[in-house]
């Protein structure tokens, strides 16, 4: 047998910052600081930001309200448990839930967590109401967060065997495949959840038609919508909330990401018919807290702003132009998604890897979702110009050395 220090010996960590777990593969840059669009590194080299810590930092790098709602809130109350009220919290979850049109709010740190969250509340609500019924339907290739009662709802191929045994009770459907739907609901069945856009696996969107769908299957069927907007919602699309595009409400809706712009926090809102949870079911204890309901609070009217949303969607539909005109100049398949989550897709080619790295070396920052993807996630309130920028970039990028 070899002992701890011996195995290390063997397989020496291959990050130079041997401290830390390698959970990615992080490239040999360490961040200092950034400001709207941009970001610095520690040999001063400046870096044009299209993936905004995978589309959270929604009002980009250091924003001047989040900064202000932080330090405001930091010198009068930080915490004082989820079992009491607070006035950021219960402000913010008033601002929050009517923004939405959902009734009761709860408060979390992370997607997952709100996901799971979300996954509890339908379990509960089929025990009291539908004779035990626990099976969420969920779909191939959807992403709902790394728990492992989430990473079982998501439909990532990469993760069949990891962690087993996964939570039970998510059979799997392809998206926009109504039929399929309908074909896997059962007795057990208490739920259907998904992303209006499937934003890890490569930006594709659910059709409205089939959002629509869902929405009268589940009331035919005395089943619960939950969306997962945590990448989608809070003005990525164009509308505060994706659902607004279809007219869809669902019974239970979760946030993340943007909902923080940066900073820990994430939500579960729902329908009061759906708010079953009994004190004890659910909490933690940082979840509601004062410092995080500020800075959401500050966020969301960032974001609730006259003109806001109205400047994301020209900011989307100059975006896309730029890459679909890419895209026709180089051959490649066309761009999907809604407002500012889009992907080029890349098709016949399936160099994405290559090109983020290429990329980065030149002080862009982009991501590839999947080898023949590129999917783009700027700062809501991104300008013309670093549009422009990045365009250019990426048109150097795609000719090739
Ligand atoms: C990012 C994401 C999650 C997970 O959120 P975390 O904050 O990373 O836990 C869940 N669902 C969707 C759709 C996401 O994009």
């Amino acid at each position: 047998m070899t002992s701890i220090a011996e195995q290390q010996a063997d397989s020496p960590s291959p990050d130079p910052y041997g401290a830390l777990m390698e959970i990615a593969r992080r490239p040999p840059i360490t961040f200092t600081h950034g400001q709207g669009g941009l970001l610095w590194d520690s040999e001063g080299n400046r870096y044009l930001d299209f993936v905004q810590g995978w589309a959270v930092n929604c009002l980009g790098h250091c924003p001047t309200a989040v900064a202000r709602a932080l330090a405001e809130q930091s010198t009068r109350l930080l915490n004082c448990s989820p079992a009491y009220y607070s006035e950021p919290m219960t402000r913010y979850a008033e601002a929050l839930t009517a923004a939405a049109g959902l009734d009761r709010v709860f408060f979390a740190n992370s997607g997952a967590e709100a996901n799971e969250g979300a996954i509890k509340l339908a379990r509960k609500w089929g025990a009291k109401h539908r004779g035990g019924a626990y099976e969420i339907v969920t779909t191939v290739h959807g992403f709902h967060g790394r728990t492992l009662a989430t990473m079982s709802a998501s439909g990532k191929a990469v993760w069949d065997g990891l962690f087993e045994p996964k939570v039970a009770g998510f059979p799997k459907v392809p998206l926009n495949d109504l039929g399929a739907v309908e074909a896997v609901i059962g007795d057990k069945t208490v739920a259907i959840m998904l992303e209006p856009i499937q934003g890890e696996s490569g930006v594709w969107p659910a059709e409205d038609d089939y959002l629509r769908s869902l929405r009268t299957l589940a009331d035919e069927r005395g089943l619960l919508l939950i969306l997962d907007e945590i990448q989608t919602g809070m003005g990525r699309t164009g509308a505060l909330f994706c659902f607004e595009h279809t007219g869809v409400l669902p019974d239970i809706m979760t946030l993340g990401k943007g909902i923080g712009a940066g900073t820990p926090l994430a939500a579960l809102l729902a329908r009061e018919a759906v708010c079953c949870f009994d004190p004890g079911d659910q909490g933690g204890t940082y979840n509601g807290n004062a410092l995080m309901a500020a800075v959401g609070q500050a966020v969301l009217e960032q974001i609730t702003a006259e003109g806001f949303l109205e400047r994301v969607c020209e900011a989307g539909a100059v975006l896309r132009r730029g890459l679909e005109s890419l895209s026709e100049k180089y051959g490649l398949s066309g761009v999907r998604g809604r407002g500012l989550l889009l992907a080029l897709d890349l098709k016949p080619r399936a160099d994405g890897f290559a090109l983020v790295e290429k990329a980065l070396a030149e002080g862009l920052l982009l991501n590839a979702p999947a080898p023949d993807a590129l999917r783009f996630v700027p700062a809501l309130n991104v300008s013309d110009a670093e549009i422009a920028e990045m365009l250019d970039m990426l048109d150097g990028l795609l000719k090739g050395p």
